[in-house]
């Protein structure tokens, strides 16, 4: 860490984007999530653009994001750290999982493993057809994680407990595929040890994940972060907003209507006359009457 790096907190939050098209309603309510949860706990906020795929990565999307936040007036501590900076960090957690032969070297195809019959519940499990090669350096192909089917289980914070057993719900998973492109379970799990962040705070779409990041953080002996895993905003046919969807790009112009809308997203009551007020009066509003109890556990629909 250097120095520019926030000082130890007992709160550190965080907030991820990737990079991918620009920020959108959706995005907004995971920032000003765990924004609130963490500034209202006196706690750290930090950002990470997650931008581990050079060809999703949409150029100039990380700056836009950033002056989007900033014009929000969300402030974050230290500096902004990029994945595509970090692929050392990322290299060193993977050799430490193959000394535990944990990882082994997957040469299927897509179809292969679509063409699975069993379905999990974040797409096809993979059957293990790999599994008893031994780790070939030279050969190209996936790196999978090993899974065994003890459950995995946490507490959410308001979502409750969550159980998974990840051999048969999700099988052995990629953490670097063959073009050389870390995988976000993997990256996710580094950056938040490395950074300190003690609480994580996202969409609801990500829940299914949990279990995979602490499965990893078993094998890596980091510590475990709390869960907080929000709603998320979908359209009216219940699809997760995107760049697909209605989701129209958030701008610069009005940030306290949308900060408005955004917290009345997370079920807090914000009183009409704030969206006169200037962005510092919507912030100190908006810590002091935070309510994570008032968050709705469900998704909802937004357009
Ligand atoms: N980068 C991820 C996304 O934008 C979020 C990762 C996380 O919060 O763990 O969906
Ligand atoms: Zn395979």
């Amino acid at each position: 860490m250097t120095c520019s790096q926030p000082t130890s907190s007992a709160y550190r939050g965080r907030f991820a984007p990737s990079p991918t098209g620009p920020l959108h309603f959706g995005s907004l309510v995971a920032a000003v999530g765990s924004y609130l949860e963490a500034r209202s706990r006196h706690g750290e906020w930090l950002v990470r653009i997650e931008n581990l795929d050079p060809l999703r990565e949409v150029p100039g999307v990380s700056g836009e994001i950033l002056s989007i936040l900033d014009a929000m007036g969300m402030e974050w501590d230290g500096d902004v750290v990029y994945q595509n900076k970090r692929h050392k960090l990322y290299k060193a957690a993977l050799a430490t999982l193959e000394r535990q032969h944990l990882i082994y070297t997957c040469t299927c195809s897509r179809k292969e493993i679509a063409d699975s019959t069993i379905m999990g519940i974040d797409g096809p499990v993979y059957p293990g057809t790999c599994r008893g090669r031994s780790l070939h350096k030279g050969r190209l192909g996936a790196k999978r994680l090993r899974t065994d089917n003890k459950p995995i289980e946490f507490n959410d914070a308001l979502q409750g407990r969550v159980r998974q057993r990840l051999e048969s719900a999700i099988g052995d998973f990629v953490l670097q595929r063959a073009d050389g492109v870390f995988a976000y379970q993997l990256a996710v799990v580094v950056d938040d040890a490395e950074q300190g962040v003690t609480h994580v705070v996202r969409g609801e779409d990500l829940l299914s994940s949990t279990p995979r990041q602490i499965y990893l953080q078993q094998l890596l002996g980091y510590p475990i972060p709390s869960y907080l895993h929000i709603p998320v905003a979908v359209d009216a046919q219940g699809t997760k907003l995107s760049k697909q969807t209605c989701a129209a790009r958030l701008n610069a112009y009005d940030p306290v209507r949308q900060l408005m809308k955004a917290i009345r997203f997370l079920g807090q009551r914000p009183p009409a006359e704030l969206i006169n007020e200037d962005i510092a009066s919507f912030w100190k509003w908006a810590t002091e009457n935070w309510k994570q109890e008032m968050i709705p556990r469900k998704t909802a629909e937004i357009c």
